[in-house]
């Protein structure tokens, strides 16, 4: 699921254009188009999902002679003007319209309409599930056979030679002669008459190939060699999954243009870092013309970082190719989250941060902030700490992630603020694992704009946010910053005011702030913003001490200029007094 998706929303009436507008606001990339049927072709596979604002005949009038392939065709969803129905019409799978549908009408508070056999018997699509773990389908035309076996009985036998998670419909089996799915790179079995289909071959994309070739040979003759070993040792073409040579030869037409075709990444390597490969024989011709000692066997071990070769270099005319099997943890989709849920429950957590959870493996998280998203995480791995261990969760995660799965660390409110973020990031650098992962930080509604929102508007001018928890900071720099931010006139934030263990910081931090500031300057009180039990105060500096608070609460003292108003808390910007407006 993602926001970014760049969707053709097409509209006619002014309803269904208003609804496009309200779309727009979930997917910023979307483009609003008023709907021609001629104005389809121009969009269709163009990689972007359509989303058509209108009753489904016209749409299915429109698409009718685009639509070819399910592997081609792009996702089309039909909505109502009135967002009650988010219809999935084609390309459910591979394309994207179930998802697209259900997430469409999650944001709308619809309905989504799937029609697709496996979803309504609460199957996996076998389609969907070889894409989402990189295996490509080679035979499509066995495709519809063994989704339908799986529908009708519920079920699937699945040879793997892979390590991978099957789904629970999926039976492994032992004996690829009884196999209806065959996950492996080596070519087709020819398989006794057992078989009463033929089955589905699925082929694991981590097949990396060295090649080294002569200047000027071109694409059909790299291909043909490239075929010529697969056939020879039984491997799929359809596995491979990228190219690997000298970097002198990166721009080499032919090798290009075979990379292009079939959309293999293409890696290189200097003659430095080929001859850094231990055990590979030294060919004198190709040292001299390169300064390598030998390009296909070293570059193909280099880009897979495999141990051992599969398939030693063979030579093919002008062409020589290296096959070796990609190492297991390489190439994973291994990420970090840090995922900020906001000072409360569910509703305040944005629509990124909640997908991002969704998608996680595993949930790392401090206790409290867990059991305020139950719903969220119930079906997940969930490994929480206690209050004090922050860098065991942070090493959790990153142990996590390179075991190639993909994690969310939980931080309340927002997670660079006193949070997850920054912790994760210095453990991530101060951490040995050669290989790490990406952090993608996801921010929330810090306990600040909570506190700020509950009491009206406080923070309407410059403030400064200050914790009084002196378990990393010495209070000497807490008091440096309290001296400097009320002798600057900055509203301030006090967050973690007050624990059983120092209850006296609040009464050192007031008597700084009376220094510079009236005892009457308003304060707000605010305890667990945002959730059922929160609890407002509204008082000055003088009575601060005799209010309750606790590791819950934050507080926001005024500045010179706050007031108090209707029980509201108000920080003028200046916007009344610039034009003597202002009534005092
Ligand atoms: N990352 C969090 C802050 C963590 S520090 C954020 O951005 O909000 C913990 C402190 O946050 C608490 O001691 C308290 O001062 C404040 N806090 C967190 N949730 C709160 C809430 N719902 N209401 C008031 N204060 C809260």
């Amino acid at each position: 699921m993602d926001t970014d998706r760049k969707i053709a929303l097409f509209y006619i009436t002014k309803g269904g254009f208003e609804l496009a507008q309200r779309l727009k606001g979930f997917y910023p990339r979307a483009e609003i188009v008023k709907f021609h049927a001629e104005r389809v072709s121009a969009f269709w596979n163009k990689g972007k999902p359509l989303l058509f604002i209108m009753a489904a005949g016209i749409v299915v009038r429109a698409i009718a002679s685009q639509a070819k392939d399910k592997r081609t065709d792009p996702a089309v969803v039909v909505l109502d003007e009135k967002g009650r129905f988010a219809i999935s019409l084609l390309s459910g799978h591979i394309g994207g319209a179930n998802a697209l549908a259900k997430e469409v009408a999650e944001f709308l508070g619809g309905e989504a309409v799937i029609t697709t056999a496996s979803d309504v018997n609460n199957l996996p699509s076998v389609d969907l599930w070889a894409r989402e773990h990189h295996l490509a389908i080679e035979n499509w035309d066995a495709l519809s056979a063994i989704s339908t076996k799986l529908i009708n009985t519920g079920a699937l036998r699945v040879y793997s030679e892979i390590l991978i998670d099957l789904p629970e419909t999926f039976l492994e089996v032992s004996d690829p002669e009884c196999a209806d799915v065959l996950i492996a790179h080596k070519g087709r079995t020819n398989f006794s008459a057992h078989h009463a289909k033929e089955p589905l071959y699925l082929r694991p994309r981590n097949l990396v190939l060295g090649i080294g070739c002569n200047r000027g040979t071109d694409a059909d003759e790299i291909e043909s060699a490239v075929r010529a070993v697969m056939e020879a040792h039984n491997l799929a073409f359809s596995a491979i999954r990228s190219l690997a040579t000298l970097d002198k030869k990166g721009d080499e037409p032919g090798l290009v243009a075979f990379a292009q075709t079939h959309d293999f990444k293409l890696e290189t390597f200097t003659p430095a870092e080929l001859n850094a490969v231990r055990g590979i024989s030294k060919s004198e011709i190709v040292f001299r013309a390169t300064g390598a000692n030998a390009v296909s066997e070293p570059a193909a071990l280099l880009a897979s970082e495999a141990d051992v070769l599969l398939v030693s270099k063979q030579k093919m005319g002008n062409v020589t190719v290296a096959v070796a099997d990609m190492h297991p943890q390489k190439g994973k989709d291994s990420k970090i989250y840090v995922v900020g849920t906001g000072p409360g429950g569910i509703e305040h957590i944005t629509p990124r941060a909640f997908r991002a959870i969704r998608a996680a493996d595993v949930i790392i998280g401090y206790k409290t902030y867990l059991d305020l998203i139950p719903d969220l995480i119930e079906d997940k791995e969930v490994i929480s700490f206690g209050m004090t261990q922050e860098v065991e969760r942070g090493r959790r995660a990153l142990e996590i992630a390179s075991e190639g799965k993909s994690v969310a660390v939980i931080s309340g409110g927002d997670p660079g603020v006193y949070g997850m973020a920054g912790l994760v990031l210095e453990v991530l650098k101060n951490s040995d694992s050669p290989s790490k992962p990406h952090v993608e930080v996801l921010p929330g509604v810090s306990a600040l704009n909570a506190c700020a929102a509950r009491l009206g508007a406080p923070i309407m001018h410059d403030f400064a946010v200050i914790s009084l928890s002196d378990r990393l900071t010495p209070w000497e720099a807490i008091r440096k910053r309290l001296e400097a931010a009320s002798a600057a006139d900055f509203v301030i934030a006090l967050y973690n005011p007050k624990s059983k263990g120092r209850p006296e910081h609040i009464r050192r931090a007031r008597a700084i702030i009376l220094k510079h500031r009236k005892p009457e300057t308003p304060v707000g009180i605010v305890r667990a913003a945002t959730r059922e039990t929160d609890r407002v105060i509204v008082t000055n500096l003088k009575e601060l001490l005799d209010c309750e608070m606790d590791m819950q609460t934050t507080i926001i003292i005024g500045n010179s200029q706050t007031f108090v108003f209707d029980g509201y808390l108000v920080t003028p910007r200046g916007y009344l007094e610039k034009k003597g407006l202002a009534r005092r």
